[in-house]
């Protein structure tokens, strides 16, 4: 059980605190995205004085390498990888359905060959959970079937039916410990009945906060949002929500106003990695010729090392020459972008002003 407080309303859009069993922090918040252990070209440093204080590890990348049991003997993910701060860890489902070879889907679980070296496992409800536990997760995922996007009606109905089965049984194998959470994931595709009958399902089972799943899959942000009007009024207003997987800060905006108070994605590290920067003038592409003279910030608004201490000329030769740190400096300014717009959501919903700026918002982007 965690703690949750909802602080301040403006429409459907919360100000929230969320205590984990490594520390608390507001909501909403985006969770940047540590696949095996690592914020990809970030120091755990670098990655809190973006004000951080949430990451998510990923129950796939890490059951395969180095192992959950290595982990956990070696004293669990956050000695681990030197994160002394909350952690989520997804539950393996959605990389095992993107990533991995020849998996197979069965009530029990889903068999699959690892995508590294092609040997086999199993991966049920019950392993997911207990992997999450050996990694020593504050906030634990349970298992399901992330449906494929288009699918028939039928295939979304049963894919769902059985993610809320599989829900049941993370539940159950989940092990209750102070300041330690596990959130149900919301499925049913684009359609609001099954989603609402989703909702209603993991209310009855019963979980500490409930996640959005299955979208941010090549619907579009209208379906997206359709989506989210539909399910979000359906859950708890006491329990912390999760949209997963999403997405770019427009979708962040929009989601917040529709009640989402968690965030994940590898937008900002994937893009840092390739020379594309979220600014608050839009979206910038260091490789772009334009930048090769320029002696100014990237974003002169952003405090974060790449800003303050580097030019876009610097960072367009960096990343024209295929060097590590135009990765670092590109990843430390995109989650600092992330952070610095969750926060200023926060402190605009806190001051009854966050219908204007979403409005300005959309009228920038
Ligand atoms: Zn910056």
């Amino acid at each position: 059980m965690i703690g949750f407080q909802v602080l301040a309303c403006e429409g459907a859009a919360r100000l929230g605190r969320l205590t984990t069993a490594h520390g608390a922090f507001e909501t909403p918040v985006f969770m940047p995205v540590g696949s095996a252990g690592t914020v990809k070209a970030m120091t755990p440093e670098g990655v809190s004085a973006t004000g951080a204080r949430i990451v998510l590890g990923n129950t796939y990348h890490l059951m395969l390498r180095p192992s959950a049991e290595r982990i956990a003997a070696l004293g669990g993910l956050h000695r681990f990888m030197n994160w002394p701060y909350a952690i989520l860890t997804d539950s393996g489902g959605f990389q095992v359905m993107s990533l991995a070879a020849r998996r197979t889907i069965a009530e029990t679980g889903v068999t699959f060959r690892s995508h590294l070296d092609g040997s086999l496992y199993e991966l049920t409800p019950e392993r997911s959970i207990a992997i999450q536990h050996l990694l020593g997760a504050d906030i634990t995922m349970a298992l399901d079937e992330c449906t494929p996007y288009p699918a028939p009606r039928e295939a979304v109905e049963s894919s769902m039916e059985l993610s809320m089965r599989w829900a049941e049984r993370s539940r159950l194998a989940f092990a209750e410990r102070p300041g330690h959470s596990i959130f149900g994931i919301v499925q049913g595709g684009v359609h609001p009945d099954l989603r609402l009958r989703s909702a209603a399902k993991l209310i009855g089972i019963g979980f500490d906060g409930y996640a959005v799943g299955g979208l941010a899959i090549g619907e579009g942000q209208g379906t997206t949002f359709a989506v989210l009007d539909a399910t979000v009024p359906a859950l708890p207003e006491d329990r912390p929500r999760y949209l997963m997987g999403v997405g770019k800060p427009a979708d962040l905006v929009g989601a917040v106003a529709r009640g989402i108070d968690m965030f994940d994605c590898v937008l900002p590290t994937r893009s840092g990695r390739t020379a594309q920067a979220f600014t608050r003038r839009g979206v910038v592409n260091l490789r772009n010729a334009r930048h090769a003279d320029d002696p100014a910030p990237l974003d002169p608004e952003c405090a974060c090392p790449a800003c303050s201490g580097y030019s876009r000329a610097y960072l367009h030769h960096l990343s024209r020459a295929g060097e590590i740190l135009g990765s670092m400096l590109l990843t430390v300014h995109n989650l600092q972008y992330y952070a610095d717009l969750m926060a200023a959501m926060r402190a605009a919903i806190e001051a009854g002003a966050f219908a204007a700026f979403s409005a300005a918002f959309e009228n920038e982007g």
